[in-house]
């Protein structure tokens, strides 16, 4: 797994439960909680505890193997895998479905914004609310 190597590279030691979380990750289209991989782990028939669950986020998050979200109407923080790249959703307020939106709407507002304030922009947040088709 291309996952291993990088921590190889990075001088650092992989564990089971690492690599089963990013297997996890990598594994759904939208971002999902510590709850849901645990959920999913146990299914697997993987012994983990909800505790480790959240601590091996926190250390991937840190090692930026991990992004981190927050949505509103979400009572938990969401994880994805950095691998998936840049990325918008739209967020149902009912079901909390999330559809990945395929093209960043503000890529060329971005940089038209650093053209005309000289600002180095590092990064942008956006996610649309609304109800999916099935809950409207
Ligand atoms: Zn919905
Ligand atoms: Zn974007």
């Amino acid at each position: 797994m291309e996952f291993e190597k990088e921590l190889r590279k990075n001088g650092l030691k992989n564990t089971p439960h690492r690599t089963r979380i990013m297997e996890v990750l990598e594994s759904y289209e939208v971002p999902v909680s510590a709850q849901d991989i645990y959920e999913r782990l146990k299914e697997d028939k993987v012994r983990i505890s909800l505790s480790t669950v959240y601590r091996t986020l926190d250390k991937l998050v840190a090692l930026d193997f991990v992004r981190k979200l927050s949505f509103t109407g979400e009572d938990s923080a969401l994880f994805e895998s950095i691998r998936k790249g840049h990325r918008h959703y739209l967020v149902c307020l009912r079901c909390r479905k999330k559809t990945v939106i395929d093209k960043c709407p503000i890529k060329e507002y971005q940089e038209t914004l650093e053209r005309e304030t000289d600002f180095s922009i590092e990064g942008h947040k956006l996610a649309i609310y609304g109800y999916c088709p099935a809950c409207k």
